[in-house]
């Protein structure tokens, strides 16, 4: 008799896509669409633009779409009709709880956590909760409430696993313990782990005269040199203050401090992020930048499964460049930092200030050089309010409202004339 364990490929999984029309969500969609005998599109959510999420629904036969409102909901109703389909209809659910219960909803084994912002950390740590395979888009959850989305983790015997293409990289580089948690949120350093090295792009402004850098423009901002993505991490890939986020993100998928959490500059990205181990061994990930190989690694776990990147051709990238990070280029860097060595709460405001700041500078009501300025005069406000560590979500939500508010009122003092 044959004992040998088949990988029933049959057995279709049901997907529920957060923030399907973002940039995340749609290379998530395409993903999904090449493996039809794997995957099931359960519910798909968005907070605008609701033609792309009807066409979405109707390509993918949903069974349900989450939307924001109710004026929101009448224009996918309209979008819907428009589109003359023959397919049916998914059931339109309205708000923020609805968007928490469809996240926890039995139906969905895998959840994409693809919010922008902590907006998405209630739907995110719902499905944590609820004990999904959790694709983790959504950094801003994690640097807001790590410790509290890991514990949730742990405690329903979800299964994380980062998207983010450095941490899925340094994932995939990790030593493979134990398939059931994916994540080991315990020390890493009994398995001779020494640091984790997240590379970095460097951004558009790798090589801008500091002087130029006052006057640059959010389309500027956002014409990453490799990536395409939306326009709030595409700001801060410039600023880094995406690394600055990625730095805590690592702190609590992996257990590391932030001492043996080192960034390197690889204007190429191809090189995703490394392990290094305390043999001297240095193991990288690499490939295209195209985010649908972290999304397919993510939805197809412990399988490899096509993701429709084209194959990584060395010869042709010709050299690969790394460079020490120039602090005083990126203070955003320097900033994240010294949030984590602080604590929760400062990364909390770290993140929250940094959302207000790029939303004005999007909105050209703030300088880009101004984007560091809000976050560490948020941080210094912070420092002084004596608020004591957060002990729940509501504590976390507290606080992340309390530095919005303070944080556009230090954008107001900036605002250009
Ligand atoms: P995006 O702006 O392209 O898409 C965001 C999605 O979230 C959209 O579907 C939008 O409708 C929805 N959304 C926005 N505000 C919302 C709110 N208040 N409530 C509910 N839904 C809301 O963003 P993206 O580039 O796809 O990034 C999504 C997340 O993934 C971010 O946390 C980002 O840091 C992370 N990420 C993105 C990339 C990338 O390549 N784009 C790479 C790594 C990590
Ligand atoms: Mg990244």
């Amino acid at each position: 008799m044959n004992h040998a364990i088949s990988h029933d490929v049959t057995v279709l999984r049901d997907v529920t896509v957060l923030g399907s029309t973002g940039s995340i969500g749609q290379n998530t969609l395409d993903v999904i669409a090449r493996h039809p005998d794997r995957f099931v599109v359960h519910a798909l959510s968005a907070h605008s633009n609701m033609q792309k999420l009807a066409e979405q629904a109707a390509q993918h036969q949903a069974a349900c779409v989450v939307v924001p409102d109710v004026l929101a909901a009448q224009n996918f109703d309209s979008a819907w009709a428009l589109r003359n389909t023959s397919a049916k209809k998914p059931e339109v659910r309205v708000g923020a709880q609805a968007l928490v219960d469809t996240a926890a909803e039995s139906r969905g084994q895998i959840v994409m956590a693809a919010i922008v912002g902590a907006a998405g950390l209630p739907a995110a740590l719902a499905a944590a909760q609820a004990g999904k395979r959790v694709l983790l888009a959504n950094k801003e959850a994690l640097v807001a409430a790590g410790s509290f989305f890991m514990q949730a983790v742990i405690d329903n015997q979800a299964e994380l696993l980062p998207i983010d293409s450095e941490h899925n990289a340094i994932f995939q580089c990790l030593p493979r313990f134990d398939r059931q948690t994916q994540v080991n949120p315990s020390s890493q350093h009994n398995k001779g782990v020494t640091r984790v090295i997240l590379t970095a792009s460097g951004g558009p402004f790798r090589q801008h005269a500091p002087a130029l850098l006052e006057h640059v423009t959010p389309d500027q901002a956002c014409a990453h040199p490799n990536w395409r993505m939306g326009r709030k991490i595409s700001v801060d890939s410039a600023t880094m203050l995406n690394k600055g986020l990625e730095i805590i993100e690592a702190h609590w998928l992996f257990a590391m401090p932030a001492e043996q959490i080192d960034v390197v500059i690889h204007p190429q990205s191809i090189v995703h992020s490394m392990v290094e181990y305390s043999d001297g061994s240095v193991l990288a990930q690499m490939g295209n930048p195209d985010m649908r190989t972290p999304i397919a690694y993510g939805l197809g776990f412990p399988d490899r499964i096509n993701a429709g990147v084209s194959p990584l051709n060395l010869a042709a990238v010709g050299k690969l460049e790394f460079e020490a990070v120039d602090f005083d280029r990126y203070p955003c860097l320097q900033l994240a930092y010294q949030a984590l060595k602080s604590g929760q709460t400062a990364c909390v405001v770290l993140n929250a200030a940094n959302e207000i700041a790029v939303q004005a500078f999007l909105m050209h009501q703030l300088g880009y050089l101004d984007i560091s300025k809000v976050v560490a005069h948020s941080l210094d406000w912070q420092a002084g309010q004596g608020w004591s560590i957060p002990s729940s979500i509501d504590d976390v939500l507290m606080i992340d409202q309390a530095v919005r508010t303070f944080a556009q009122e230090t954008c107001l003092k900036y605002l250009k004339s």
